[in-house]
Order: C-alpha cells, then structure tokens, then sequence
C-alpha cells in the first residue's frame, strides 16, 4: 500500500514509514488512495473474535507486517486492558445503538488505537533497521494524552511529552495525566487552547532545526496524534465490528446500510468510519456530530470552512477544535488525491483562516455525510432523557452524538440502523454528568464522580476511582512559544 503526502506529489512512504514518521516532511498527511486494494470480505469477518476482526483489518491497511506478525501484535497489545474480550460492545438503547468504545485502560475510545500504536511503531522501527529513540510528541484536547502515556510508558526505545491547554480538560482528565506513571514520560500545561497546542506540536515537527537537533541527539520525532496512520487504522475495525455484532444478533442482514453518527473534533474517528466505506462496509451516512464549536457542521453544508470565529469551551471538551486536523485527508481523498488543490485550500487556512471547497468536492462529500450540532444544553438535556426512558448513562460527547441523531432522523430519516460512537466513560466527565440528571452540584471531580455513582448505581472504572490517591508528578506549565524548548529539554 502507498501512502501520499496529502499535498505533494513526490512525497511517499509505505505503512510502517508512514508510522515511524507520523507526519510527512512537507507537513501533510499519509494517506492512501487505492481502497479496492484494501476490500475486506464481510463475510469473513462474520464469528471472528474482536483481536482476529482487528488484526484483519489494520492488517488490509498496513500491509508492510504479514497476517501473522499483526496477528501477534495485535493481541498483546490488547491482552488483558480491556474491561471486556468483546474490546468494543454494542448496546441496544430504545430503537437505536451505542457502540462503547471506552471500555479500555483510559476510558475513552482513544485507548482503541493508542493501545496498538506503540507497538505499531516499535515494530515499524524494527522493521526498517532504525536505532534511534522515538520521541513521540501529542497535543492533547484530554483523552489522547492519558490514552498515549498509558500506551508509550515505560516502552523500550521511546519517550512521550504531552501538552494540554491550560484549564482546558476535566478534572478527571487532568488527574489522569499528571499522575502518570513511567521514567519515559513528560506531561506539561500550555497557556492556550487545544488549537495553540496542537499548532504548537506541528511547529516543532516542522522545524528543520529541531530535526537535525533531534537527529544528533540520537532521537527522532514522531506523533501519537490522529495524524498519525497507525492511530486511525485500528479504529477502522470498530467500524467492521459493530456491523458483525448487529448481524449475527439478527438486528440486520448482511449487506443492508446503516448510519453511524460520530462525536466529532480532529475528524479522526469518523475518517475511519470512511475508511471502512471505502473498503467495503454497508454506510449509509457518517453523520458528524459536533458541539458549539461547529465548524464542521458549516463546512459539510456551505464547503466553507471558516476558522475565524468565536472558540467555546463546552462540557464536550475533546470536541472542542476549529482545525480539524484529519479533514486533509477526507479533502484528498474525495478529490482523488489532488495534491495542488489539497496545498492550495491548507495555504488559505493557514494565511486566511478560511477557505471554500469546490462544489463537486462537497457534492461526493454530501453522498455520504450529514452533519449537526448540539450545545451544551442540548447535550445535557439528551443525558437526562436517556437516562430517565432507558436507564442508560451517556456521557457528554455521547450525548452530542445522540442529540444529533434525534435531529438527523427527524429531518433526514433513510429508514436505516443507527449507531452512536460512544467516545468515553461518563465518570470522565462526572460533574456535568450528574447536572444533567441530577440538581446536585459537588464541589470536586472526585465528590461527582461519588454522587453519580451513588445516584445511578453505574460501576464507576476501576482506574478512575483509583486516581484520587495517586500524587501528583506533573506541574509544568509553559507558554505555547516556549514549547519547542521545553521538548528540547525533555528530549536530551
Ligand atoms: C477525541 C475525542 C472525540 C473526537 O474524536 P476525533 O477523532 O478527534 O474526531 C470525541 N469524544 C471523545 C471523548 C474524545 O476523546
């Protein structure tokens, strides 16, 4: 399989490249093009376990490993982390469906991909005879972090600094990371939002200096982020899986469509879910659920893609993003690889903070996407109703998802299956949580997480309920032009 720069021609690299380097020297996004190569053959998939399901398809995307090295990678990358064999249920909530896909070590749905990326890329620097250390460098909105230090900690070869924004994440999240374990690790606070870290993170990789000053120091850069290849292909199988599971309940038949409908930030998840379209998965629509910060609900029905406006901190806050990073890849993928036209609309983003798509693009786009929004009211509105008909307990960027669904089916109904992404455990995000189905308002992250415990009879996760205890080892705080130094140093 070859991967392109999304925005030039000459720029290529096979799988386990892609992996090591995570972004492409001129700044865009490995990408393939060629899906047909990549079919998978529904009925196989149909009575594999979920470690089988998984190997078979990251295995169609990257193809550098044989079926039987991803095999084995695959499987001890999952061993033991998940709540269940199952890796990602799904539900049955009133008509409809929520995949739970945050079952694993971190409770949110990043821990899919970021379980099997470490050894993705150990094995992808194996692989090409490479030595020296990777320095593995995230920006993080709350959920990629924890999910990547659980994933990179203590790995043999590599070493991991995460950045959050400043009074950006929960409690939980917050507490999650700054008592990370591990000797490889370093998790410090920008001042700025997730956009100015993120910003940040490409800066460095972009910097020439920092590069060779990496290189010298026996060290080379990589991402944990969704702009990496490795993290979205693992949360293609998800796609497949909950198809299979809906089949063999006999909820549908093999072939018919369904809609999933994706809590949505950088565009990582649900591009997997367009992966898995183009690879042979029965979609009807991806539709894309988004919060206040709806830029993406204006860009899927104008082509405008407008970043200059206003930025919301919501009670979803893994979706609060205006640049959302994996787009590249969809504006590639659906012009059938224009590099120009890709640079060109990346340029204006960058120089204007705006650019238009042209018609014919957001005419393929719109075949298979719709897309919504829900607020903050809204989406807790959603947790309470859910909660009080079906006893079922969302979380908030779940409850974007639902909220948007409710809208999609009432103005855009095909008659088809839905199934919402869960993206994370409500205990992640407990206060606003109990708000919505209670009038209690505690104080603490730790005091809610209690409450809502004791209100629902939820099991709260093991490993948040531990968190309380656990000291903090982390209180770096940097401005967001100081973080290339800050990497230097955690790097040397
Ligand atoms: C990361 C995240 C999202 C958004 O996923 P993208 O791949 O960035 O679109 C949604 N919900 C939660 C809980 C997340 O952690």
């Amino acid at each position: 399989m070859v991967f392109y720069s999304t925005r030039s021609k000459e720029i290529q690299a096979k799988s386990a490249e892609a992996v090591l380097k995570g972004i492409a020297p001129d700044g865009g996004l490995y990408t393939p093009l060629d899906f047909d190569a990549m079919r998978v053959d529904l009925g196989e998939l149909l009575g594999k376990t979920a470690v089988e399901l998984s190997a078979t398809v990251i295995g169609k995307i990257l193809n550098d490993f044989s079926p039987e090295e991803m095999r084995a990678l695959i499987e001890a990358s999952y061993a033991g982390k998940f709540e269940t064999d199952d890796l990602t249920p799904v539900e049955k909530v009133g008509d409809d469906f929520v995949l739970e896909l945050f079952r694993g070590p971190t409770s949110a749905f990043k821990d899919v991909a970021l379980s099997v990326l470490p050894r993705l890329i150990v094995a992808s620097r194996e692989k090409l005879g490479v030595t020296d250390e990777i320095a593995i460098l995230t920006a993080t909105s709350g959920d990629t972090g924890k999910a990547a230090l659980e994933g990179f900690h203590d790995v043999q070869g590599t070493r991991i600094v995460v950045f959050y924004p400043d009074g950006g994440v929960s409690d939980v999240q917050k507490a999650q990371m700054v008592t990370q374990e591990g000797s490889n690790v370093r998790v410090c606070a920008v001042r700025g939002n997730f956009d100015d870290a993120q910003t940040g993170v490409k800066n460095i990789f972009a910097d020439d200096g920092m590069n060779h000053w990496a290189a010298a120091s026996g060290a080379r850069l990589s991402s944990a982020n969704s702009i990496n290849i490795g993290r979205l292909a693992p949360q293609v199988a998800y796609y497949f899986k909950a198809y299979c599971d809906l089949v063999l309940r006999g909820e549908i038949t093999l072939g018919e469509p369904v809609n999933f409908v994706v809590p949505t930030g950088n565009f990582g998840d649900i591009l997997a879910g367009e992966f898995a379209r183009r690879m042979g998965l029965p979609v009807a629509k991806l539709v894309c659920a988004s919060n206040a910060n709806n830029v993406l609900t204006d860009f899927i029905n104008t082509g405008v893609y407008d970043r200059r406006r206003e930025f919301y901190k919501t009670t979803s806050p893994s979706m609060d993003i205006l640049v959302s990073s994996n787009l590249e890849r969809y504006l590639f993928m659906a012009s059938g690889g224009n590099f120009e036209l890709v640079a060109g609309l990346m340029n204006d983003l960058k120089e204007k903070g705006v650019y238009t798509a042209p018609e014919s693009l957001m005419a393929v786009m719109r075949e298979h996407f719709s897309a919504g929004c829900a607020d903050d009211r809204t989406a807790l509105e959603a947790i309470g109703r859910v909660w009080n008909e079906y006893g079922y307990l969302m979380d908030t960027h779940t409850a974007v998802g639902w909220a948007v669904m409710r809208a999609f089916k009432q103005n855009e109904d095909n008659g088809y299956v839905n199934i919402v992404l869960s993206t994370a455990s409500p205990y992640k995000f407990c206060r606003d949580v109990l708000s919505a189905i209670s009038d209690e308002q505690p104080e603490t992250g730790f005091a809610a997480m209690d409450r809502l415990n004791a209100v629902t009879g939820v099991p709260v996760p093991e490993r948040l309920a531990k968190l309380r205890d656990m000291p903090v080892r982390f209180e770096d705080c940097v401005d967001k032009d100081k973080m290339l130094e800050y990497v230097k140093d955690a790097v040397k």
